[in-house]
């Protein structure tokens, strides 16, 4: 029986979560508190430093033995600084030396939360028992990562399956990255909105001109909420067989807000897939949606914490059960 506990941190835009989980997936103590993302970076530290004291001052603290952290990217895991997109008062900011601080020393791993995500999946959600999967977090932006081999592959800065920075379309529209025509410029819920205004779709009376209302308008049959739903497929498909082609993968498993729209997402995506993963050894590819829902980058980051660390190897089997 093995009771060592990990400490999970999932790090976002707007809320910074943390948890005490088990060898089975169970988060036995959880805190929370919002990001301070408009703040200095101290003060959205002081956020992380409340959820963390929360956990330590939890009778279940002294098993614990490793911290995970899954963060809002970008991430460098070997540096182990942090810059995510919307918390502009952390660049390069060194946390994971700061959290290992406030926890007395121990050993602490960094991850992206694309990453994170996927760990969990992996572990106990759509992409278990797969040794190649590539899971895709679709909702303001598109992430991801990749199990290569039954293992999770971060990378050397954590950010290794950022599918939503692949270019799918090489002349298309300027993304925020500095590059054109990627993934997350055709396929993420604002652009999925964009384009069904673009194209004439209009919000109902509640003024909801979110990509769930598009979605809401493609399932009750609208032309162009439907197309603007199969554009984003289109891209989703062409960088996931780009993927498969590249590393062997053997599912995709799609998460995030806008995977939300179901059948109205995942039919023409199939059907895309159909037409971009050509090659004998991808055409077997499974599409699924994810399950882990909104504790996945608690979990995941649990997970990555024991299969990411130098000789983790067997802690992993230790908290894989
Ligand atoms: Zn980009």
């Amino acid at each position: 029986m093995h009771t060592d506990l990990v400490a999970a941190l999932d790090i976002g835009g707007t809320k910074i979560a943390g948890a005490l989980v088990d060898g089975t997936g169970a988060l036995l103590v959880r805190a929370q508190r919002p990001t301070p993302a408009r703040e200095s970076g101290e003060t959205v530290m002081g956020a992380v430093a409340d959820v963390l004291a929360e956990l330590t001052a939890s009778p279940l603290w002294g098993r614990t033995t490793a911290v995970g952290i899954g963060s809002a990217g970008p991430v460098d895991a070997s540096a182990g600084t942090v810059s995510p997109v919307n918390v502009p008062g952390w660049r390069d900011f060194p946390l994971v030396e700061r959290v290992r601080k406030a926890v007395g020393g121990l050993p602490v791993e960094l991850v992206g939360d694309g990453v994170a995500m996927t760990a969990a999946e992996h572990w106990l959600g759509a992409a278990r028992g797969y040794d190649n999967a590539l899971c895709l977090v679709v909702s303001t932006g598109v992430g991801g990562g990749l199990v290569l081999g039954g293992k999770l592959h971060p990378g050397p800065s954590g950010n290794a399956g950022h599918i939503g920075h692949i270019s799918v379309d090489l002349d298309g529209d300027l993304c925020p990255c500095g590059s054109r025509g990627c993934v997350e410029r055709i396929a993420s819920g604002p652009n999925i909105a964009r384009r069904a205004l673009q194209g004439g779709w209009q919000p109902g009376p509640d003024g909801d001109a979110t990509a769930a209302a598009v979605a809401a308008a493609a399932r009750a049959g609208h032309p162009v909420a439907i197309a603007s739903f199969e554009r984003a497929a289109q891209a989703l498909a062409a960088g996931i067989a780009a993927t498969a082609t590249l590393v062997e993968i053997d599912i995709a498993v799609i998460g995030g807000g806008v995977a939300g729209a179901g059948e109205v997402l995942f039919a023409p995506l199939r059907r895309a897939l159909r037409s971009y993963a050509t090659l004998s050894f991808v055409q077997q590819l499974t599409v699924a949606p994810a399950v882990m829902g909104t504790d996945a980058g608690l979990v995941g980051a649990a997970a990555a914490a024991t299969s990411v660390r130098p000789g983790g190897t067997a802690a992993a089997a230790a908290l894989s059960g």
